[in-house]
C-alpha cells in the first residue's frame, strides 16, 4: 500500500475528472459503496473458486463478531447496494459508475499493490449486445480522451449455466488426454470451474492448452446470435476487436460476453482492463432477475501508462508570483487575489527573504513562469516576468496580467488546476 502525491496523483486526478465528464455524457450515475462489506457479499458473487476469494482477501471479524471484508473489487458492492436499495427493475436500464480504492493481498510484484484503484461502469437491466457495444463506445471515449491510441477489443463468449457442460464435456476429455501436462492448481480447477484452466498463467498449461476446445463451438443458438451481433456492432462503429478463444476472466459470474481491452501504447500488447457480462449475479445474489454488463480498469496501471507515454503531468499551478519587500507583499496578495479570482493557476511566494532562494524553489518545483513584483515595477505599474524555459525576462502592465497569463496557458495541456 502506498502513498500517492505529486505527478502520480496528478495523473490520478485527470483520469478522474475525465471519467466524470465522459461517464456522466453517456448517463451513468455515480456511486459509492464502503470499503468493508460482509464476507458473503463476495463469496456469493465473485465466488469461492476464485483466487480473489481463495486467497487475496483481507478478511477480518469486527469487535461485533461480523465476518468482514475490505472490498477486493467493487461489482459486488454495487449490486449488493443496487438489491438493497431496490435501485433495479427488471427491464429498465440502470447505470452506474464508481472510482475507489480496492484492497487485495497480492504478491509483491511490480504494478501490482494491496491497495489500489479501480474505475469501473456497470449497465443493469438489459441484456442486449447493443447495451455492450453502448458500454464498449462509453469506455473506448473515455481511453482516448486519455491519450491512449493502440486499443484493441479482444473478446469471447463464455456461453451461459445452461449451455456450458456442453464445453465442460468437451473439455474434461481434452484435458483427461493429457493431464499430467497440467499444474495442480489446473486439476483443481477443473473440478471447480473448468473454464479457469484456460486462464491459467502457467506456461506449461498454456502450452498444453494448443488445439482446445472452443467455447464459441459450444454456444447455444441465443447465444451465438448475441455474439455475432456484437461482432457486427462493433465493426460498424469501427471499435477494432479480436476474437480470442482462451478470455474467460478471472470472475465465476461472467456470462456470454467477456472482453479485455489491449493497448500497444507501452510496446508490448498487454491487456490494460477487462469485463464482461454477468446476467446471473443479480440473482444469485439475492435480487430480482436482472442482466448486467460491467467493467473495470485498473487506476494505478492506467497512470503509469499515461505517464510514460505522455511524460510528466505538468504542475497544477504552472506559475510563481514572487514579491520582494513588505509592500509588495501586500499588493503580491491583492494582485494574486484578482489572478485567482479570474481563474489563473498560481502560487504565491509568502516567505518574504531573498529572491534567489524564491527562484531555486521555483526551479525545484517545475515553476514555468515566475511574476517578481519589486517596488521599482510597482512605481512604474509593471510586473518582471520570468520564462524558466528559456531564461528570458520581460515586463508587463499590471492590469494584464491575467489576460496573458492566460494566453500562456493556451499552450499546456487541459489538466487539473
Ligand atoms: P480484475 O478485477 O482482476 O479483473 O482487475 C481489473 C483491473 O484492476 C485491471 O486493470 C488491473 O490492472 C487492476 N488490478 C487488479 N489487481 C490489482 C493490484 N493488485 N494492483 C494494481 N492494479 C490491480
Amino acid at each position: 500500500m502506498r502513498d500517492l502525491f505529486g505527478a502520480e496523483l496528478r495523473w490520478f486526478q485527470h483520469i478522474e475528472e475525465t471519467a466524470h465528464r465522459v461517464f456522466r455524457r453517456h448517463g451513468y450515475g455515480e456511486i459509492r459503496t464502503p470499503i468493508l462489506e460482509e464476507l458473503d457479499v463476495f463469496k456469493r458473487s465473485v465466488g469461492e473458486s476464485s483466487d480473489i476469494v481463495n486467497k487475496e482477501m483481507y478478511q477480518f471479524t469486527d469487535k461485533g463478531g461480523r465476518e468482514v471484508v475490505m472490498r477486493p473489487e467493487n461489482t459486488a458492492g454495487v449490486v449488493r447496494a443496487a438489491i438493497q436499495h431496490k435501485l433495479l427493475a427488471s427491464n429498465d436500464p440502470a447505470l452506474f459508475y464508481y472510482i475507489g480504492p480496492q484492497f487485495r493481498y497480492e504478491r509483491m510484484q511490480s504494478g501490482r499493490y494491496r491497495q489500489f484503484w479501480q474505475i469501473g461502469a456497470e449497465s443493469f437491466g438489459v441484456a442486449t449486445p447493443e447495451s455492450e457495444a453502448e458500454s464498449l463506445l462509453m469506455l473506448h471515449s473515455f481511453l482516448t480522451d486519455l491519450g491512449l491510441k493502440s486499443l484493441v477489443f479482444s473478446i469471447n463468449s463464455v456461453g451461459t449455466p445452461e449451455s456450458r457442460p456442453a464445453f465442460h464435456a468437451a473439455f474434461r476429455a481434452f484435458f483427461a488426454d493429457r493431464s499430467e501436462q497440467f499444474c495442480e492448481d489446473c486439476h483443481r480447477r477443473l473440478q471447480s470451474n473448468p473454464l479457469r484452466v484456460l486462464d491459467c498463467k502457467n506456461e506449461n498449461c498454456q502450452k498444453a492448452l494448443t488445439g482446445h476446445p472452443v467455447l464459441t463451438d459450444h454456444l447455444d443458438e441465443a447465444s451465438a446470435r448475441h455474439h455475432a451481433r456484437l461482432k457486427v456492432l462493433l465493426t460498424e462503429l469501427a471499435l477494432p476487436f479480436e476474437e480470442n478463444p482462451r478470455l474467460v476472466r478471472g470472475l465465476d459470474y461472467y456470462t456470454r460476453t467477456a472482453f479485455e481491452v489491449l493497448s500497444s501504447d507501452l510496446g508490448a500488447q498487454s491487456a490494460l482492463l477487462g469485463g464482461g457480462r454477468y446476467d446471473g449475479l443479480i440473482k444469485q445474489m439475492g435480487g430480482p432477475e436482472v442482466p448486467g454488463f460491467g467493467w473495470a480498469i485498473g487506476l494505478d496501471r492506467l497512470a503509469m501508462v499515461l505517464q510514460q507515454v505522455q511524460g510528466e503531468a505538468p504542475q497544477q499551478a504552472p506559475a510563481m508570483l514572487i514579491p520582494l519587500g513588505e509592500r509588495a507583499a501586500t499588493e503580491a496578495l491583492k494582485l494574486a487575489r484578482r489572478l485567482w479570482d479570474a481563474g489563473a493557476a498560481l502560487q504565491l511566494e509568502t516567505r518574504g527573504g531573498a529572491l534567489k532562494k524564491a527562484m531555486a524553489s521555483a526551479n525545484r518545483n517545475g515553476i514555468q513562469t515566475v511574476l517578481i513584483l519589486g517596488d521599482g515595477e510597482l512605481d512604474g505599474g509593471t510586473i518582471t516576468v520570468k520564462h524558466m524555459a528559456t531564461g528570458e525576462q520581460e515586463s508587463w502592465p499590471l492590469g494584464e496580467v491575467a489576460a496573458r497569463l492566460a494566453a500562456i496557458r493556451l499552450g499546456l495541456r487541459d489538466l487539473p488546476s
